[in-house]
């Protein structure tokens, strides 16, 4: 039988985009229901993330209009990933196959028929790759490409290029469950999760309309949430340092007494005040990296739900208030 596929989009602050884009959603599942490669019980699954303008209501309105459309409100903004995560664990015992998008009209909905295409040849997750970011101003593209060099040389293992576009089969979002952390960076944990993947490529678009949500501010915060997330290697770089330093003064030291026991007094104190100066900088990093990982520990710890659905729209809840 043809798998049941919930294509999962996070909106936050969406009016512009929406009716543009829904459409379009829309004609994807239809046709792809009609190719034979998905189930009629396929759903466009949108989750508002306490969107402050008239989004929540958009997506009612279009729950109503066709019942492919559905949509999960979050009591309040907490970001994509959490969106998204939301959207994910909505749909796990619903349906076969996830594919979670943006739903500004950037990635290329097009890539979905190869998504599946890949689902049925027996890949339980598939990544979209964005092959060429023309459209990309240069320092968007600079600093994106940036992101996932940096990304992989600290340890948070991700796929190059690989934003949150991609499928995953209700296989891979059973054990992903289980994966309860708080910090969630879902592109670097879903390889985690393991199972058979590959990649399918597409070009990225420009943004049908409205804005962005991602300055570059919250781009490094997302990295460094991800480095901090994912993989311990900033540690590990800070002992590397302090031992490289503590060799280095050593040597110091050494050279010094010898100097001074030769009858020649080491000179100039701006050298010495310098080194105390620069020692005391890495130190003050140190710490602020450490004192990261515990700011992480410490909100793992209290284990606050993750996202809280306020409200429900479309026809499979109609239903359930009903029985
Ligand atoms: N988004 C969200 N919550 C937020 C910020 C963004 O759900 O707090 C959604 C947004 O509606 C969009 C997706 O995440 O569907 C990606 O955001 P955006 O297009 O602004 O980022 P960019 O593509 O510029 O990186
Ligand atoms: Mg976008």
């Amino acid at each position: 039988m043809a798998p049941i596929l919930y294509i999962i989009i996070p909106c936050y602050n969406e009016e512009k985009v929406l009716p543009i884009t829904s459409p379009m959603f829309l004609e994807k599942i239809e046709s792809l229901i009609e190719q034979g490669m998905i189930h009629a019980e396929s759903k466009v699954l949108f989750v508002n993330d306490g969107s402050k303008d008239k989004t929540w209501e958009i997506i009612q309105q279009l729950s109503h209009t066709n019942s492919h459309f559905i949509g999960i409100c979050q009591s309040r903004n907490r970001g994509h990933q959490n969106a998204v995560l939301a959207g994910l664990m909505e749909a796990k015992d619903k349906c076969d196959i996830t594919i979670s998008i943006d739903c500004d009209g950037q990635d290329d909905i097009n890539a979905m028929d190869d998504m599946v295409r890949e689902y049925l040849n027996g890949c339980e997750v598939v990544y979209g790759v964005r092959s060429k970011r023309d459209t990309d101003t240069f320092f968007k593209r600079f600093t994106a490409e940036g992101f996932y060099k940096l990304m992989n040389r600290l340890g948070a293992e991700v796929v190059f290029n690989h934003a949150d576009y991609r499928l995953i089969s209700n296989r891979v979002l059973r054990e992903f469950e289980n994966f309860k952390e708080v910090n969630i960076f879902l592109r670097g944990m879903i390889p985690l999760v393991g199972f058979k993947s590959t990649s399918v490529y597409y070009e990225r678009h420009e943004r049908m309309a409205g804005e962005s949500h991602y300055p570059l501010s919250k781009m490094l915060a997302l990295a460094f949430n991800g480095i901090t997330s994912l993989s311990v290697k900033p540690l590990q770089m800070i002992m590397a340092i302090g031992f490289f330093i503590s060799v280095l003064s050593f040597i110091g030291v050494v050279w010094s007494v010898v100097v001074s026991l030769m009858g020649n007094s080491v000179a100039g104190w701006a050298s010495i005040v310098s080194i105390v100066c620069f020692i005391g900088g890495i130190q003050l990093v140190c710490l602020g990296v450490i004192g990261e990982y515990i700011g992480k520990i410490y909100m793992e710890v209290k284990a606050r739900p993750r996202y809280i659905i306020s409200e429900r729209t479309g026809d499979i809840y109609e239903k359930d208030k009903v029985e």
